[in-house]
């Protein structure tokens, strides 16, 4: 890896807010409830009456899961390319700059540094609203300098996943990031420095075959979809009826893929505690 160079002094991000005024009520998708925009936030975008965990949008995520005002964005000029020259239904390099428009990010992954209960940690975020969190080779890239920071920095590391797998118009490209940040959480793995995965609903395909799963410690969201291929492929794969639950939360912490759940509500907290133990506190 050669890309000190390309290190860049953060710069304070103030862009941290909720946006309330977009809309002022939401239909829970689990039991149907309408709730007032507000009760939805204050319950940290869960639903009141039957729990049901909102996906979350990047702006709300650096809210709920880091300190206030903590967190400094890290690589923010690396950004998605077209080395294919890829089209499906249209090119992919349209593709990228009507995402890159729409969410004001220049890729899928947000890499940075932050508190969490008032400890430093190096952190990111691939997320679902750009392009379904897809892995391209930008985002391999990013993950792999946010490891290579927490290295030289000393920083327990955290990743937080939502997404369908790996972006198919990078093709091998995209496989090749599987391989490239699995090893070099192994480069962090020597070090002793912590590793934890955060999976919220849904995290599949070529991530979950990665990093995703391959924290010291794996922590999921209740009820998120979490696994490698879609359970209607498993099915008509194997031609078996599938158990209830099946590549849920739940049912991975029962069968030993997930260490445990944590609910929204005082997540930072839960995770803050965790960091302290992992430090010897
Ligand atoms: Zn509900």
């Amino acid at each position: 890896m050669g890309w000190f160079s390309r290190k860049k002094k953060p710069e304070h991000n103030k862009d941290t807010s909720v946006d309330i005024k977009k809309e002022a009520w939401k239909k829970c998708p689990q039991c149907g409830e309408i709730i007032w925009m507000k009760n939805l936030i204050d319950s940290e975008y869960t639903c009141p009456s039957c729990g049901y965990h909102f996906r979350l949008t990047f702006k709300e995520k650096i809210v709920l899961f880091t300190d206030q005002d903590s967190f400094t964005e890290l690589f923010e000029n690396i950004g998605c390319v077209d080395p294919l020259n890829f089209k499906d239904v249209q090119p992919y390099k349209k593709r990228i700059q009507r995402t890159q428009q729409k969410t004001g990010r220049k890729s899928a992954f947000v890499a940075g540094v932050a508190k969490i209960t008032g400890i430093d940690v190096a952190i990111g975020f691939l997320n679902f609203e750009f392009m379904g969190g897809s892995l391209g080779s930008a985002e391999g890239e990013k993950i792999s300098l946010l490891i290579e920071h927490a290295i030289e920095n000393h920083l327990p590391l955290i990743i937080v996943s939502s997404s369908g797998g790996a972006r198919m118009q990078e093709s091998i490209l995209s496989l090749m990031q599987m391989a490239k940040t699995s090893g070099m959480l192994g480069e962090l793995g020597k070090t002793g420095l912590p590793y934890i995965s955060v999976l919220l609903d849904p995290t599949t395909g070529g991530v979950s075959a990665s990093f995703a799963m391959l924290g010291d410690i794996n922590i999921a969201e209740p009820n998120a979809l979490i696994g490698f291929a879609g359970p209607r492929v498993i099915q008509q794969t194997i031609k078996q009826d599938l158990p209830d639950g099946f590549q849920k939360s739940e049912f991975l912490v029962e069968h030993g893929m997930v260490d445990l759940i944590i609910k929204r509500k005082g997540f930072k907290e839960k995770l803050g505690k965790i960091l302290d133990y992992l430090n010897g506190n």
